[in-house]
């Protein structure tokens, strides 16, 4: 199986090359040239595999330059009982809401407690042999833009990764205080992290230019270094969350929810739009799903788009408590554009250009057509996300963190105004001890808690008897190691003087 650039049909590389390289050399995305497709003789032969086997049989058809053992290997190093707590690392829970069956795949089981480690357990593993496959000879630069968890997640899986180094920079104002904590208290040799002034939106704007600024690339080479990427924007990301959508489908036919071929629905938090595009390849692959619940908080740029189709991110951003969804830029939306337009990679150039060049673009009615058809966009805000977090607790004794409510929140929107029953995973995606303030005020009566962060989380775990993480357990000694904070305009400057090649 090839790939090829969102912008330009011509660029075409190995699976290996698009991991490796991570953005296309035009700027565009890589996405595969076709879908294996899972028709439900395949889905069938599944439903008796574990997570691990449902993983190797997808990557298998996905990296074809790999070789079975390459896979196995990858997969067994990746999710192991040590670093998700189960065998399963991605559990799914039963629960109503107001009333309607809902299904939770609890996401955030991996070292890092957020979603994001289900990819990036095993993105280092994929990369290091593209890189050795490629025949490169030369170590990965990862350049990390962040809004919270994708830092944290990153550096954790390639924290002393042999032949790659690793650099996160994420919005000074924009993480949550365990977030920051998490990531500037991070061990390893070859990892650096630093603040900028500026939100999200400014973080991703800077290492997309650094990557594609030639000078920065030429001096990287005579270095024997590259750029590669650990955002959703690199496919070896947006691969592994193919997996849990197939497995949570095989766990309700297992268990008896539905019957094999069934549709679902997917609810899906909401940010850079990679968690929900991996919901939608998995229905190009064959999977039964009958609409994507593409849930946004205040910033509902993606709510507004589906709607309308009418692009548009030249309006206020809201810092919120969901703060890894606080994002105006949704980089991954760009690969469903190209699906849906029929592959027109000169279109989907055309829009991209405009959203950098104007902060719009409109698609054409056909697009806007299969996007009303397939998409629902939903949003809401801060209080709604904490009157769902309290009621869910009040009515299940079911703890969830601000992301997760405010999907849980916009499919509860949704079945009041479509009455559509189809049974519903929700992705959880984050562990509710990494947004211990927020979640906290929202179960406890009464104002703001005026404690440190470790102490909410003991307040929390009192209330709510919800078993804290381990690895948040284990960051309350841990002292801090970075503490820059710079201008955007400064960052590529700062990466070349990380580099030592100034
Ligand atoms: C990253 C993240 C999201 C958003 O996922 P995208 O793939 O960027 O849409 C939602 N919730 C949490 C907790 C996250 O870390």
């Amino acid at each position: 199986m090839l790939y090829n650039s969102t912008q330009n049909k011509n660029e075409i590389v190995s699976a290996s090359q698009a991991i490796a390289q991570g953005i296309s050399k035009d700027g565009g995305l890589f996405v595969p040239q076709e879908f294996p497709k899972y028709n439900s003789g395949t889905l069938k032969s599944l439903l008796s595999l574990d997570y691990k086997g449902i993983a190797k049989k997808v990557f298998g058809d996905f990296l074809s330059d790999f070789s079975n053992e390459e896979i196995d290997e990858c997969v067994e190093k990746a999710y192991t009982e040590e670093k998700f707590g189960s065998e399963n690392p991605a559990p799914l829970v039963s629960k109503r809401f107001n009333g309607n069956d809902i299904n939770i795949i609890e996401l955030w089981h991996g070292p890092t407690c957020a979603f994001k480690d289900m990819a990036l357990q095993i993105l280092p593993h994929f990369l290091t042999k593209s890189l050795k496959k490629a025949n490169l000879n030369k170590d990965a630069v990862i350049l990390v833009a962040t809004s919270g968890d994708t830092g944290k997640a990153a550096l954790e899986g390639f924290k002393d990764v042999d032949h790659t180094k690793i650099i996160v920079f994420y919005p000074m104002d924009g993480v949550s205080p365990m977030q920051k904590h998490q990531m500037n208290t991070q061990e390893g040799n070859n990892v650096k992290v630093c603040a900028i002034e500026g939100n999200f939106d400014d973080a991703q704007t800077g290492v997309k230019k650094i990557f594609t600024t030639d000078e920065i690339s030429k001096s990287l080479s005579k270095n024997k270094m590259m750029f590669s990427s650990a955002n959703s924007i690199n496919w070896g990301r947006l691969l592994p969350q193919i997996v849990y959508y197939i497995s949570s489908y095989c766990e309700l036919v297992n268990n008896g929810k539905i019957k094999l071929g069934d549709k679902i629905n997917v609810v899906v938090p909401t940010g850079n739009f990679g968690n929900i595009l991996a919901s939608y390849y998995a229905y190009c692959m064959g999977l039964p799903i009958n609409k994507f619940i593409c849930a946004s908080n205040s910033n509902n740029v993606l709510t507004d788009f589906i709607n309308t189709g009418v692009y548009d991110k030249n309006r206020q951003f809201y810092t919120t408590i969901s703060p890894s969804m606080d994002i105006l830029v949704s980089s991954n939306l760009e690969r469903l554009l190209y699906k849906l337009s029929g592959n027109n990679d000169e279109i989907t150039k055309d829009w991209m250009t405009k959203l950098k060049t104007e902060g719009r673009y409109e698609v054409t009615p056909e697009v806007k057509k299969a996007i009303t058809s397939l998409l629902y966009g939903g949003f809401c805000d801060d209080n709604e996300t904490k009157l769902t977090i309290s009621k869910m607790f009040k009515d299940e004794g079911y703890l969830c963190d601000t992301h997760t409510a405010v999907a849980v929140s916009v499919y509860d929107k949704y079945v009041a105004e479509t009455g559509d029953k189809t049974p519903a995973v929700i992705a959880s995606t984050a562990s509710p001890y990494k947004f211990s303030k927020s979640v906290l005020t929202a179960v406890k009566d009464g104002g703001e808690p005026l404690m440190s962060e470790f102490d909410m989380v003991d307040k929390l775990y009192e209330i709510t008897n919800a078993p804290v993480p381990k690895p948040i357990l284990s960051l309350k000694n841990k002292k801090s190691r970075f503490s820059d904070i710079i201008e955007v305009d400064n960052m590529p400057k700062y990466v070349l003087k990380a580099l030592g090649i100034e």
